[in-house]
């Protein structure tokens, strides 16, 4: 499979785009840089620094300041959310150090609507790429290898990695928009419409583009793909883990979290699980937690050789846009009159997920959409697609050709 990404050349698939998907990648390329603009315009404040605050101001005093809840400000500071809120924060026992640490991690969470508009772009991008970009026009399947070529996808999740992570920080990503909701249902955010917005936003994007969000914009999630994309450990990467577990594990990690954010089980309401375990903080370099940190390393080692190790065992916006993934309006599409169950996508594919597809299964496995099945099919059954019928009527089939025999010379037989 490497093999056949090798031999693909971006300049043999430049050079086959036609005249009309030429004015697409301009037109979708300038669209994107359009809006990316546009957020920075309306972006109000950018570099928020922390207000001068003392220890003898109390909760009720500070959170205001910060643009938080007393809870929200007393769960920061360690404290139980039912603290006495009028009292002077040190004779709670809060030193100036803890104060201004927490109100710098408050404020951290806080962001403009920039990067809402930089993710709205990416998928954008991703989505013109994999419905009218990727496959030249009127190239036959004897041409598939140059089809898609990992230069766009790569350079992609660079900017993620770059704009939606280090340049930007930590806040605003899709992971935080869900976990966000649940907070503030328990008082830890002022308005819960607010933060149900933002995770309608990301969930619209799944909607739009089956899970584009995470395949191609969520900073953490593309640093695991670049790693996992890297050429080594081959053969440890074609071990998949079995989907059933995987979420499994992300699916009690989630009961869990509510469970004690609730107070359902344990003393200490809202206490937030994902929050000793937010890679995020990378991309603001805070590592004060020790458990954030070993998470943050493992997730990366663990990337190297199997794919999205956070976003299949832990994620919650990867566990929620999992069942929204069945609304999603285009997405990686078999047609089934046309495949031969030759297993050539299955192997193709880092998880379950085209294998489930294939089965037909309503609640295949996550799909991220990294199109890696899209160019390896021999008979042509593969599409980034819509899902109405109409569409799948208008696609040009180019008729079927021979099947050609790439996939037993890739597997090493004649
Ligand atoms: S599932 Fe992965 S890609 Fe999606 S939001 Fe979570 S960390 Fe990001
Ligand atoms: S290879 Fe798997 S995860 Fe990637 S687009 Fe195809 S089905 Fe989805």
């Amino acid at each position: 499979m490497t093999d056949v990404y090798q031999k693909r050349t971006l300049r043999a698939y430049l050079q086959r785009l036609s005249k009309a998907q030429w004015a697409w990648l301009a037109g979708s390329v300038s669209l994107c840089i359009a809006v990316v603009a546009l957020g920075w315009f309306v972006e109000p404040t950018r570099g928020r620094t922390v207000p001068p605050l003392s220890t003898t101001m109390s909760i009720r005093d500070i959170a205001p300041k910060l643009g938080v809840t007393g809870k929200a400000l007393a769960r920061e500071l360690g404290l139980p959310l039912d603290v006495p809120k009028g009292k002077p924060v040190k004779e709670l026992g809060i030193s100036q150090h803890d104060l201004e640490h927490a109100a710098a991690h408050l404020l951290g969470h806080q962001s403009g609507p920039l990067k809402y508009y930089i993710f709205a772009a990416l998928v954008l991008w991703a989505l013109v790429f994999l419905t009218r970009l990727g496959r030249p026009d009127n190239s036959p399947p004897s041409e598939r290898r140059v089809w898609y070529p990992r230069a766009f996808y790569v350079a992609t999740l660079m900017l993620a990695v770059a704009m939606c992570g280090f340049a930007l920080g930590k806040s605003p990503n899709p992971m935080e928009g869900a976990v966000k909701v649940l907070k503030s249902m328990v008082g830890l955010y002022p308005s819960v419409w607010e933060k149900g917005i933002a995770l309608a936003f990301f969930l619209m994007l799944v909607i739009v583009g089956n899970k584009l969000i995470c395949g191609w914009a969520c900073p953490f999630g593309a640093l695991q793909e670049l790693l996992y994309s890297l050429p080594f450990f081959r053969r440890i990467k074609r071990r998949k883990v079995p989907f059933f577990l995987s979420n499994l594990i992300r699916g009690i990690l989630f009961v869990a979290m509510l469970s004690l954010l609730f107070g359902i089980v344990g003393e200490r309401k809202g206490f937030v699980v994902y929050h000793y375990i937010n890679p995020f903080n990378l991309f603001n370099f805070e590592f004060d937690q020790v458990s954030v940190a070993v998470t943050i390393f493992a997730a990366l080692a663990v990337a190297f050789v199997a794919y999205r190790p956070f976003c299949q065992f832990i994620c919650p916006f990867g566990l929620i846009s999992w069942f929204v993934e069945r609304l999603s309006l285009t997405r990686v599409q078999i047609d089934a009159d046309r495949c031969t169950h030759c297993g050539a996508c299955t192997h193709a594919c880092p998880l379950e997920a085209a294998e489930h597809k294939l089965a037909g299964r309503i609640f295949a496995a996550d799909c991220y959409s990294c199109a890696r099945c899209l160019n390896i099919c021999p008979e042509d059954a593969i599409a980034f697609r819509p899902v109405w019928p109409r569409a799948l009527k208008r696609r040009t089939i180019v008729p079927r050709v021979q099947k050609d025999h790439s996939v037993r010379q890739l597997e090493g037989k004649p």
